[in-house]
């Protein structure tokens, strides 16, 4: 089993003013601020008063709570593994060897069949 660093077994996350828990699924509050609410790292807080506790602090002009729902524990590992992140596709080798020989056909000029060119003779 990996440690990953902020992963609680019991519990999600604290929240962010009164250090209270926050439970996997349960509601919590992010500040609308998107630099408040970044979803690894960002501030979370079991109360819309704990949000406004650290609205001074923060000097936003123009801020509110949003209610958001805590993920499951497999999500949330998921997410501080990095594992969420759009998956890139992986190919096997046939599909690598089929698209190189597409690429190849797809490089040769148009077959229209054999050109015949007629010249002359200007032998007499
Ligand atoms: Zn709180
Ligand atoms: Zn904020």
């Amino acid at each position: 089993m990996t440690e990953i660093a902020g992963f609680h077994e019991t519990f999600w996350r604290r929240c962010n003013s009164c250090k209270k828990e926050i439970p996997y699924l349960g509601a919590y509050w992010v500040c609308n601020v998107s630099t408040c609410n970044r979803k690894r790292t960002g501030l979370v807080f079991c109360e819309v008063s704990c949000w406004d506790a650290h609205v001074p602090g923060m000097n936003h002009r123009e801020s509110w709570a949003e209610e958001r729902k805590a993920p499951t524990r497999e999500e949330w590992e998921r997410t501080l593994s990095g594992e969420d992140k759009v998956p890139r596709k992986r190919r096997t080798k046939a599909e690598m060897e089929a698209e190189r020989k597409a690429q190849e056909e797809a490089a040769k000029p148009a077959s229209t069949g054999p050109k015949i060119i007629l010249r002359r003779s200007r032998a007499d």
